[in-house]
């Protein structure tokens, strides 16, 4: 079983290295990110043939590169993540295939690249099949299957049920059969991947409804993914999932489709979350110390602009101080951490719904600062440049030493490409 994460609420270091040496080197607001971490998790899902890394999690070209180089294969749901993978190293083409284009729809650029470098492609609507048929026929595809149930840890992150956009609807599947016939395309693999929070009781209904998909579709499976949505602890008294007994249920799984078939099935599982969300910390300075009434505010120079999860799932992110001092002996007060935009939505400390949370966090004064955990996943990748403020810097550490592999946003950067109207 990982080791579940650290919640210490003072934190001197990252990957072995000074918290304030690492602000003041990079400016803050900065996302850190600890190589080390994300080859452990890759380790604890090497049982699994193929660990697809969905980087819409985290896809700086960095990351994606060490996962690469860590023996993990990639998952792109859009042109540009294509265009990152690419850029990160990996070759089209291998069995399984090195990068997979997942989407629910072709834009016009997904579709053009796919048929450039000959991506295999994860179709989650039927429009899909034919629009492929029509330029690239003969080629093998992967159908992703909504089962007709879902889970998720929030409404916004269940992927199956009728309420879902997500996959192909399960009683369309003979029909997304014929489709492929048309064009000579041989589906070859099934997907499911039905939100982000799974438990092993839910999983089991998950591994059944596989099972009965590959057994109608036939003996052409060669694949079969279970997707991402493995969860991490985000506070102490979350607990991981049982890694071997989840891996267990798949393999049994594809043991008895490989007998039914007569030839071996390769089970990948396709993490976003669990490869990168604990290497991640988010490095802000507070800039203000504010007494509202009964409350204590941390104003820091990060906002929702930086991490998004807060504010839109309620999420809980560990939070901790590192004193710009080498003074760590402090005692604690139950504060609300705060960024700089122009929205009172703007808090990290906050709850599902909206409301304002306090957190217990070590004394701390203005030019103390604060980290912000387990943000390597969806955090950065959700970033914008709300209240024009420019995209922070992101940094890897790997073996102790620190590396910019995002340079910030420049102010130039910021108006790239705007221009106002010609004057007379
Ligand atoms: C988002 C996504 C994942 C990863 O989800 P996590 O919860 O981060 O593991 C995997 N597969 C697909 C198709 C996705 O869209």
């Amino acid at each position: 079983m990982p080791v579940v994460g650290d919640f210490s609420t003072i934190r001197t270091e990252i990957g072995g290295l000074s918290v304030s040496e690492l602000a003041k080197q990079f400016g803050t607001p900065t996302y850190v990110y600890d190589a080390a971490k994300i080859i452990e998790r890759l380790n604890d899902l090497s049982a699994f043939d193929a660990i697809r890394y969905a980087q819409k999690a985290n896809s700086n070209i960095a990351i994606v590169d060490l996962v690469r180089r860590h023996g993990g294969l990639v998952d792109a749901v859009s042109a540009g993540e294509i265009h990152r993978a690419l850029a990160a190293g990996y070759k089209p083409g291998g069995e399984p295939p090195a990068i997979v284009f997942t989407a629910d729809i072709f834009d016009h650029d997904a579709l053009a690249l796919v048929v450039e470098h000959d991506i295999h492609v994860n179709c989650g609507s039927p429009d899909m099949i034919n629009q492929l048929g029509e330029v690239a026929p003969g080629r093998n595809i992967t159908l992703r299957v909504n089962p007709g149930f879902g889970h998720g840890h929030s409404r916004k992150t269940n992927t199956g049920g009728e309420q879902s956009k997500h996959g192909i609807w399960h009683e369309q599947i003979d029909d997304c059969l014929r489709r492929a016939d048309q064009y000579g395309i041989g589906v070859t693999g099934l997907h499911m991947h039905i939100g982000s929070g799974t438990d092993l009781e839910h999983l089991a209904q998950v591994c059944g409804a596989m099972e009965k998909l590959a057994l109608s579709v036939g003996r052409t499976v060669t694949n079969i993914s279970a997707g991402g949505g493995l969860p991490i602890a985000y506070k102490q008294e979350d607990s991981f999932i049982d890694i071997e007994q989840y891996f267990g249920l798949w393999d049994a799984t594809r043991k008895r489709l490989e007998a039914s078939f007569g030839h071996k099935i390769s089970l990948e599982i396709e993490p976003g979350r669990y490869l990168s969300a604990e290497c991640g910390y988010l490095i802000a300075e507070i800039r203000a110390v504010k007494q509202m009434g009964g409350n204590t505010f941390y104003v820091v120079d990060a906002g929702f602009n930086n991490l998004a999860r807060p504010i839109m799932y309620g999420s809980y992110h560990p939070i901790s101080i590192a004193p710009v001092t080498g003074d760590h002996q402090r005692g604690t007060h139950d504060v609300v951490v705060g960024g700089p935009l122009c929205e009172s939505g703007d808090i990290f400390t906050q709850e599902a719904g909206g409301f304002v949370a306090k957190r217990t966090l070590p004394v701390a004064g203005v030019g103390d600062y604060l980290v912000i955990e387990c943000a390597g996943a969806y955090g950065f990748v959700m970033g914008s440049n709300y209240n024009s403020k420019p995209l922070a810097a992101e940094v890897l550490i790997q073996d102790q030493e620190a590396h910019l592999v995002r340079a910030r946003q420049t102010y130039e950067d910021l108006l790239r490409g705007e221009s106002v109207l010609p004057r007379d």
